[in-house]
């Protein structure tokens, strides 16, 4: 039997092959722990000194921004509760489509007596402007919002978000997790104070990421103990998984603007393909990230739909991917305004570099079977 098709690359990403054989010297050989002054410590702290430098690279940052954290999801919780912690009480204001690595955290603060203020966005899935303007007059001390969201892969004008929440002199963080690999990236121009990456969306390993933050920013740290990262990270580095991090950073610079342009391609095939099935494409009239498609089909239910492709060989996502527990319609939709019952059918195919026409392809001509299947079993229950 075949291998079934991946088009779950938002989930995660498959380990490029030279980010492994970068990695496997660290999980073998050269055991040093970082703060260990012997040879093999040193080499460890060498290991890190130069994957901080290919993620700063990646992005235009400094290295002395770049802090080592175990994924994106710690990268916003430091952003967010590092940053409140040294405020004490105050006023954050996130978009209403994060992902829950910043929405968690927010709403935690609020428990803790913070107001929260949501930033609306458009049946596009872009932040309003104007929604972003008058929540800036409640003088926010934290605002947060993504550069590409995980569901629709809709892009938000950061840069000139970042530059109102300046004028009104708030922290400004961006979850840029999803961007990173599939954008030019640049954290000066973004005009942020702050940006989280994760490593296994770019074809690096799992359980590592980071959090660019300019310097000037007093932050608290998550963790206590032995002060690594400038002491906002404590804990014994893991060397392994920030070298591969590194690695698929540098690779980015190489190998992925032409992929980039493939993606397209393969996208708008597809594209194509679900309108001809009467698929409704979320986020379509917006600026998007090439290789993330999020549809229904009316009367269709994501979750039934997503494992009926399983069971014929095609990976995929439905509307609430990061919350496989949840059965709750994507919180991403409804803020975008889409009726519950649409919103139920989202699913979400996410290509990779790997992924190839034959797949669009294979994949159009099943979901076309599967709708027929589903639809007429629909039919017999009404
Ligand atoms: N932010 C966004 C937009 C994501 O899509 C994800 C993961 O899906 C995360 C944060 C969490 O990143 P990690 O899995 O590295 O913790």
């Amino acid at each position: 039997m075949s291998r079934p098709v991946y088009f779950d690359n938002n989930g995660t990403t498959a380990l490029h092959p030279k980010v492994l054989q970068a990695m496997l010297p660290y999980l073998s050989e050269q055991q040093g722990n970082a703060t260990s002054r012997h040879i093999y410590g040193r080499s460890a702290r060498n290991a890190i000194d130069q994957a901080r430098e290919q993620v700063a690279d990646a992005v235009g940052a400094h290295t002395s921004q770049v802090i080592f954290t175990c994924g994106g999801t710690e990268a916003d919780n430091l952003a967010i509760t590092g940053v409140a912690g040294a405020l004490g009480k105050g006023r954050i204001a996130i978009s209403s489509i994060e992902h829950p690595a910043v929405s968690r955290p927010a709403e935690a603060l609020r428990w803790q007596g913070w107001e929260l203020d949501l930033i609306a966005c458009n049946q596009h899935g872009q932040v309003e402007k104007s929604s972003f303007v008058a929540i800036l007059e409640n003088r926010p001390d934290i605002v947060s919002v993504m550069l590409a969201n995980n569901e629709t892969g809709v892009i938000q004008d950061v840069a000139a978000l970042g530059e109102l929440a300046r004028q009104h002199k708030a922290y400004m963080h961006t979850d840029a997790v999803q961007a990173l690999g599939k954008l030019d990236l640049n954290f000066t121009d973004l005009n942020v104070h702050a940006m989280s990456l994760s490593s296994h969306k770019i074809n690096g390993p799992q359980g590592a990421g980071a959090l660019i933050l300019d310097k000037r920013i007093d932050i608290q740290p998550l963790l206590y103990g032995g002060g690594q990262e400038r002491g906002l990270r404590s804990g014994s580095e893991n060397i392994a998984a920030i070298v591969g991090f590194g690695t698929a950073c540098h690779l980015l610079a190489t190998e992925v603007r032409t992929h980039r342009n493939k993606l397209v391609g393969l996208r708008e095939h597809l594209e194509h393909g679900l309108c001809q099935l009467g698929a409704i494409i979320f986020g379509a009239e917006a600026e998007r990230l090439p290789n993330t498609s999020f549809f229904a089909f009316e009367g269709i239910d994501g979750e039934t739909m997503v494992m009926a492709l399983d069971k014929q060989g095609f990976a995929i996502a439905s509307g609430s991917a990061c919350s496989s527990d949840s059965k709750e319609p994507s919180h991403v939709l409804l803020a975008m305004g889409i009726p519950p019952d649409i919103a139920r059918g989202a699913i979400r195919v996410s290509l990779g570099n790997d992924n190839e026409l034959h797949e669009i392809n294979a994949f159009l001509q099943t979901l076309e079977r599967e709708l027929a299947r589903l639809r007429k079993l629909t039919a017999v229950a009404v």
